[in-house]
Protein backbone atom coordinates (compact mmCIF):
# COMPACT_ATOMS: atom_id res chain seq x y z
CA UNK A 1 0.00 0.00 0.00
CA UNK A 2 3.00 2.33 0.86
CA UNK A 3 4.65 1.49 -2.51
CA UNK A 4 1.34 2.17 -4.33
CA UNK A 5 0.30 5.55 -2.53
CA UNK A 6 4.08 6.53 -3.51
CA UNK A 7 3.59 5.82 -6.82
CA UNK A 8 -0.11 7.12 -6.77
CA UNK A 9 1.41 10.74 -5.53
CA UNK A 10 4.36 10.22 -8.31
CA UNK A 11 1.37 10.43 -10.89
CA UNK A 12 -0.57 13.08 -9.72
CA UNK A 13 3.28 15.50 -9.13
CA UNK A 14 3.35 14.84 -12.79
CA UNK A 15 -0.21 16.32 -13.95
CA UNK A 16 1.69 19.45 -12.69
CA UNK A 17 -0.57 22.55 -11.82
CA UNK A 18 -3.87 21.18 -13.06
CA UNK A 19 -4.48 18.19 -10.41
CA UNK A 20 -6.33 18.25 -7.23
CA UNK A 21 -4.01 17.68 -3.70
CA UNK A 22 -2.96 14.15 -3.25
CA UNK A 23 -5.44 12.65 -1.20
CA UNK A 24 -5.24 12.10 2.52
CA UNK A 25 -6.90 9.00 1.88
CA UNK A 26 -6.23 7.55 5.41
CA UNK A 27 -7.60 10.42 7.22
CA UNK A 28 -10.99 10.84 5.23
CA UNK A 29 -11.45 7.03 5.69
CA UNK A 30 -11.14 7.55 9.08
CA UNK A 31 -12.94 11.04 9.33
CA UNK A 32 -15.17 11.33 6.17
CA UNK A 33 -16.77 14.35 7.60
CA UNK A 34 -15.02 16.52 9.85
CA UNK A 35 -16.62 19.69 9.25
CA UNK A 36 -19.83 18.74 10.19
CA UNK A 37 -18.97 18.65 13.86
CA UNK A 38 -17.37 22.33 13.77
CA UNK A 39 -18.98 25.77 15.26
CA UNK A 40 -19.73 28.26 12.86
CA UNK A 41 -16.84 30.18 14.11
CA UNK A 42 -14.69 27.38 13.32
CA UNK A 43 -15.56 27.35 9.54
CA UNK A 44 -15.40 31.38 9.63
CA UNK A 45 -12.02 29.94 10.29
CA UNK A 46 -11.15 27.78 7.80
CA UNK A 47 -13.39 29.12 5.09
CA UNK A 48 -11.25 32.93 5.23
CA UNK A 49 -7.87 31.96 7.03
CA UNK A 50 -7.19 32.86 2.37
CA UNK A 51 -9.69 35.06 0.96
CA UNK A 52 -10.98 37.05 -1.27
CA UNK A 53 -11.06 40.78 -0.23
CA UNK A 54 -11.45 44.25 -2.51
CA UNK A 55 -12.34 43.26 -6.04
CA UNK A 56 -9.58 45.65 -8.19
CA UNK A 57 -11.25 46.10 -11.48
CA UNK A 58 -10.29 48.13 -14.45
CA UNK A 59 -10.37 50.77 -15.74
CA UNK A 60 -7.40 49.63 -18.05
CA UNK A 61 -4.68 51.76 -19.18
CA UNK A 62 -5.23 53.94 -22.68
CA UNK A 63 -9.02 52.88 -22.76
CA UNK A 64 -8.51 49.00 -23.02
CA UNK A 65 -11.64 47.19 -23.25
CA UNK A 66 -9.66 44.05 -21.53
CA UNK A 67 -6.22 43.29 -19.77
CA UNK A 68 -4.73 40.10 -21.18
CA UNK A 69 -2.18 37.93 -18.73
CA UNK A 70 -0.63 35.28 -20.39
CA UNK A 71 1.17 32.91 -18.32
CA UNK A 72 3.85 29.80 -18.64
CA UNK A 73 4.68 27.99 -15.98
CA UNK A 74 7.90 25.89 -16.70
CA UNK A 75 7.73 22.92 -15.11
CA UNK A 76 9.60 20.79 -17.34
CA UNK A 77 10.83 17.55 -15.24
CA UNK A 78 10.63 19.25 -11.16
CA UNK A 79 7.50 17.77 -10.25
CA UNK A 80 8.46 14.21 -11.37
CA UNK A 81 11.89 15.13 -9.85
CA UNK A 82 10.17 16.46 -6.62
CA UNK A 83 8.91 12.72 -5.69
CA UNK A 84 11.63 10.84 -7.35
CA UNK A 85 10.28 9.75 -10.47
CA UNK A 86 12.81 8.93 -12.62
CA UNK A 87 10.93 7.27 -15.50
CA UNK A 88 12.67 8.87 -18.59
CA UNK A 89 9.35 8.60 -20.25
CA UNK A 90 8.13 11.34 -18.12
CA UNK A 91 11.55 13.28 -17.52
CA UNK A 92 11.79 13.76 -21.36
CA UNK A 93 8.58 14.95 -21.71
CA UNK A 94 9.57 17.52 -19.30
CA UNK A 95 12.92 18.47 -20.88
CA UNK A 96 10.53 19.04 -24.09
CA UNK A 97 9.66 22.01 -22.22
CA UNK A 98 13.42 23.30 -22.44
CA UNK A 99 14.55 21.76 -25.57
CA UNK A 100 11.56 22.68 -28.41
CA UNK A 101 8.29 23.79 -26.56
CA UNK A 102 10.24 27.59 -24.85
CA UNK A 103 11.60 28.33 -27.55
CA UNK A 104 8.85 27.89 -30.23
CA UNK A 105 6.43 29.91 -27.98
CA UNK A 106 9.00 32.66 -27.45
CA UNK A 107 9.29 33.09 -31.43
CA UNK A 108 5.38 33.08 -31.36
CA UNK A 109 5.05 35.59 -28.92
CA UNK A 110 8.29 37.76 -30.77
CA UNK A 111 6.10 37.39 -33.83
CA UNK A 112 3.49 38.74 -32.03
CA UNK A 113 4.64 40.94 -30.39
CA UNK A 114 3.07 40.29 -27.07
CA UNK A 115 4.92 39.65 -23.71
CA UNK A 116 4.38 37.38 -21.23
CA UNK A 117 5.20 36.15 -17.84
CA UNK A 118 6.78 32.70 -16.89
CA UNK A 119 6.72 31.37 -13.52
CA UNK A 120 10.02 28.93 -13.24
CA UNK A 121 10.92 26.55 -10.28
CA UNK A 122 14.04 27.52 -9.37
CA UNK A 123 15.27 24.02 -10.07
CA UNK A 124 13.97 24.07 -13.41
CA UNK A 125 16.24 27.44 -14.14
CA UNK A 126 19.19 25.58 -12.77
CA UNK A 127 19.06 22.78 -15.32
CA UNK A 128 18.15 24.40 -17.79
CA UNK A 129 19.87 28.05 -17.42
CA UNK A 130 19.66 28.71 -20.85
CA UNK A 131 16.32 29.19 -20.52
CA UNK A 132 16.35 32.52 -18.29
CA UNK A 133 18.99 33.79 -21.43
CA UNK A 134 16.60 33.19 -23.66
CA UNK A 135 13.58 34.50 -22.21
CA UNK A 136 15.68 37.88 -21.76
CA UNK A 137 16.91 38.05 -24.66
CA UNK A 138 13.50 39.10 -25.99
CA UNK A 139 12.69 42.98 -26.43
CA UNK A 140 9.32 42.57 -24.94
CA UNK A 141 9.93 42.80 -21.05
CA UNK A 142 9.22 39.14 -20.63
CA UNK A 143 8.37 38.44 -16.42
CA UNK A 144 9.97 35.85 -14.54
CA UNK A 145 8.17 35.00 -11.12
CA UNK A 146 8.71 32.25 -8.28
CA UNK A 147 7.55 28.69 -9.06
CA UNK A 148 9.02 26.72 -6.06
CA UNK A 149 11.66 25.59 -5.55
CA UNK A 150 11.64 22.21 -7.29
CA UNK A 151 7.38 22.26 -7.94
CA UNK A 152 6.92 20.80 -3.97
CA UNK A 153 3.46 20.83 -3.29
CA UNK A 154 3.05 22.65 -0.05
CA UNK A 155 0.59 20.92 1.39
CA UNK A 156 2.29 17.65 1.02
CA UNK A 157 6.08 19.00 2.51
CA UNK A 158 3.74 19.89 5.15
CA UNK A 159 6.57 21.46 7.78
CA UNK A 160 7.09 25.08 7.86
CA UNK A 161 10.36 25.74 8.57
CA UNK A 162 11.36 23.73 5.16
CA UNK A 163 8.92 25.57 3.02
CA UNK A 164 10.02 29.22 4.25
CA UNK A 165 14.21 27.69 2.97
CA UNK A 166 12.87 26.86 0.00
CA UNK A 167 11.19 29.88 -0.91
CA UNK A 168 13.80 31.98 0.42
CA UNK A 169 16.07 29.41 -2.14
CA UNK A 170 13.68 29.79 -4.89
CA UNK A 171 14.27 33.95 -4.32
CA UNK A 172 17.50 34.03 -3.79
CA UNK A 173 18.43 31.85 -6.72
CA UNK A 174 15.99 33.03 -9.67
CA UNK A 175 17.34 36.79 -8.12
CA UNK A 176 21.07 35.81 -8.88
CA UNK A 177 19.99 34.28 -12.47
CA UNK A 178 17.72 37.25 -13.59
CA UNK A 179 19.56 40.06 -11.94
CA UNK A 180 16.11 41.04 -10.67
CA UNK A 181 13.90 40.04 -7.43
CA UNK A 182 11.19 38.56 -8.96
CA UNK A 183 7.68 40.32 -7.74
CA UNK A 184 5.12 37.59 -8.61
CA UNK A 185 4.69 34.20 -6.72
CA UNK A 186 2.87 31.27 -7.91
CA UNK A 187 2.41 28.56 -5.82
CA UNK A 188 3.19 24.91 -7.22
CA UNK A 189 0.36 23.25 -8.29
CA UNK A 190 -1.59 26.45 -6.87
CA UNK A 191 -1.68 24.72 -3.74
CA UNK A 192 -0.85 26.75 -0.66
CA UNK A 193 0.05 25.30 2.84
CA UNK A 194 -1.55 26.83 5.71
CA UNK A 195 1.81 28.93 6.23
CA UNK A 196 2.23 29.92 2.59
CA UNK A 197 0.64 33.30 2.35
CA UNK A 198 1.67 34.46 5.62
CA UNK A 199 5.63 33.65 3.80
CA UNK A 200 4.79 35.01 0.11
CA UNK A 201 3.24 38.21 2.34
CA UNK A 202 6.14 38.44 4.63
CA UNK A 203 8.71 38.11 1.42
CA UNK A 204 6.98 41.00 0.24
CA UNK A 205 5.55 39.82 -3.06
CA UNK A 206 3.17 42.36 -5.16
CA UNK A 207 1.50 39.81 -6.17
CA UNK A 208 -0.12 36.05 -6.07
CA UNK A 209 -1.66 34.55 -8.95
CA UNK A 210 -2.56 30.90 -7.64
CA UNK A 211 -6.12 31.66 -6.33
CA UNK A 212 -9.48 31.15 -8.43
CA UNK A 213 -12.21 33.28 -5.77
CA UNK A 214 -13.07 35.65 -8.77
CA UNK A 215 -12.75 36.43 -12.41
CA UNK A 216 -10.85 39.73 -11.50
CA UNK A 217 -8.40 40.68 -9.32
CA UNK A 218 -8.57 41.21 -5.88
CA UNK A 219 -7.02 42.07 -2.45
CA UNK A 220 -5.90 38.44 -0.57
CA UNK A 221 -7.49 38.23 2.77
CA UNK A 222 -5.41 36.67 5.25
CA UNK A 223 -7.55 35.62 8.35
CA UNK A 224 -9.63 38.14 7.34
CA UNK A 225 -7.07 41.12 7.26
CA UNK A 226 -6.01 42.62 4.03
CA UNK A 227 -2.46 41.87 3.26
CA UNK A 228 -1.50 44.31 0.37
CA UNK A 229 -0.72 41.67 -1.94
CA UNK A 230 -3.15 41.90 -5.28
CA UNK A 231 -4.75 37.93 -6.46
CA UNK A 232 -4.67 37.84 -9.87
CA UNK A 233 -6.55 34.81 -10.18
CA UNK A 234 -5.97 31.35 -12.02
CA UNK A 235 -8.88 28.93 -13.37
CA UNK A 236 -8.66 25.47 -14.39
CA UNK A 237 -11.12 26.31 -17.14
CA UNK A 238 -8.22 28.66 -18.20
CA UNK A 239 -5.02 25.85 -17.96
CA UNK A 240 -3.73 23.35 -20.43
CA UNK A 241 -2.97 21.13 -18.15
CA UNK A 242 -6.40 19.49 -17.97
CA UNK A 243 -6.38 19.56 -21.76
CA UNK A 244 -3.06 18.58 -22.91
CA UNK A 245 -1.26 17.38 -19.65
CA UNK A 246 -1.46 14.92 -16.85
CA UNK A 247 -3.90 11.78 -17.36
CA UNK A 248 -4.80 13.17 -21.18
CA UNK A 249 -1.41 12.51 -21.89
CA UNK A 250 -2.20 13.73 -25.39
CA UNK A 251 -5.47 12.31 -25.62
CA UNK A 252 -7.36 15.60 -26.37
CA UNK A 253 -8.38 14.68 -30.19
CA UNK A 254 -8.12 18.62 -31.21
CA UNK A 255 -6.40 21.86 -30.18
CA UNK A 256 -9.70 23.24 -31.62
CA UNK A 257 -11.55 22.32 -28.73
CA UNK A 258 -9.32 23.76 -26.66
CA UNK A 259 -9.28 27.08 -28.67
CA UNK A 260 -13.03 27.15 -28.70
CA UNK A 261 -13.08 27.07 -24.63
CA UNK A 262 -10.10 29.96 -24.66
CA UNK A 263 -11.68 32.05 -26.95
CA UNK A 264 -15.10 32.21 -25.47
CA UNK A 265 -13.90 32.53 -22.02
CA UNK A 266 -11.76 35.65 -23.46
CA UNK A 267 -15.04 36.91 -25.11
CA UNK A 268 -17.05 37.80 -22.10
CA UNK A 269 -14.07 39.08 -20.41
CA UNK A 270 -13.90 41.22 -23.08
CA UNK A 271 -17.71 42.15 -22.78
CA UNK A 272 -17.30 42.40 -18.88
CA UNK A 273 -13.94 44.61 -19.09
CA UNK A 274 -12.39 41.93 -17.31
CA UNK A 275 -8.94 40.25 -17.25
CA UNK A 276 -8.27 37.19 -19.04
CA UNK A 277 -5.34 35.15 -18.18
CA UNK A 278 -3.93 32.03 -18.85
CA UNK A 279 -1.72 29.31 -17.65
CA UNK A 280 0.04 27.59 -19.89
CA UNK A 281 3.17 24.75 -19.46
CA UNK A 282 5.95 24.81 -22.25
CA UNK A 283 5.98 21.36 -22.02
CA UNK A 284 2.52 20.41 -23.05
CA UNK A 285 1.72 23.64 -25.24
CA UNK A 286 5.06 24.11 -26.56
CA UNK A 287 3.99 20.84 -29.20
CA UNK A 288 3.41 22.07 -32.74
CA UNK A 289 -0.11 21.89 -33.45
CA UNK A 290 -0.76 23.44 -29.36
CA UNK A 291 1.42 26.39 -30.15
CA UNK A 292 -0.11 27.07 -33.49
CA UNK A 293 -3.45 26.81 -31.67
CA UNK A 294 -2.02 29.43 -28.80
CA UNK A 295 -1.05 32.18 -32.10
CA UNK A 296 -4.29 31.63 -33.67
CA UNK A 297 -5.78 32.58 -30.33
CA UNK A 298 -3.95 35.69 -29.80
CA UNK A 299 -4.28 36.46 -33.27
CA UNK A 300 -7.90 36.96 -32.55
CA UNK A 301 -7.29 39.09 -29.26
CA UNK A 302 -5.29 41.30 -31.23
CA UNK A 303 -7.68 41.93 -34.08
CA UNK A 304 -10.12 43.35 -31.43
CA UNK A 305 -10.08 46.98 -30.04
CA UNK A 306 -8.71 48.11 -26.80
CA UNK A 307 -6.91 44.63 -25.84
CA UNK A 308 -4.40 45.71 -23.42
CA UNK A 309 -1.38 42.39 -23.16
CA UNK A 310 0.41 42.78 -20.08
CA UNK A 311 3.19 40.87 -18.01
CA UNK A 312 1.01 39.84 -14.91
CA UNK A 313 3.46 42.55 -12.83
CA UNK A 314 1.50 45.18 -15.58
CA UNK A 315 -1.62 44.20 -14.27
CA UNK A 316 -0.79 43.94 -10.98
CA UNK A 317 1.01 47.54 -10.68
CA UNK A 318 -1.82 49.09 -12.42
CA UNK A 319 -4.90 47.50 -9.98
CA UNK A 320 -2.55 47.84 -7.11
CA UNK A 321 -3.43 51.64 -6.14
CA UNK A 322 -7.19 50.60 -6.23
CA UNK A 323 -6.57 48.85 -3.20
CA UNK A 324 -6.29 52.00 -1.56
CA UNK A 325 -6.63 52.28 2.74
CA UNK A 326 -8.81 50.72 4.38
ZN1 LIG B 1 3.57 24.25 -12.12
Amino acid sequence: MVRLSGALFALLAVAACAQPAPPAAADRAADPLPGTRLSTDELKAQMFHVSAGKRLKGPWPNGARVAVGLSFDVDNATAALSVGNLDYEVLSRGEYGAVDGLPRLLRMLDRQQVPASFFIPAASAVLHPAMITHIQASTLGHEIGVHGWIHERLPLLNNEQEEQRLLDLSIETLTKMTGKRPVGYRAPSWKFSKWTMAQVKAAGFLYDSSLMASDDAYEILLDGQPTGIVELPIERILDDAPYFGGNADGSMPSVSDVYEVFQSEFDVAYDEGGLYLLTMHPHMIGHRSRAAMLERLVQYMKRKPGVWFATHEQIARHVQPLIGSH
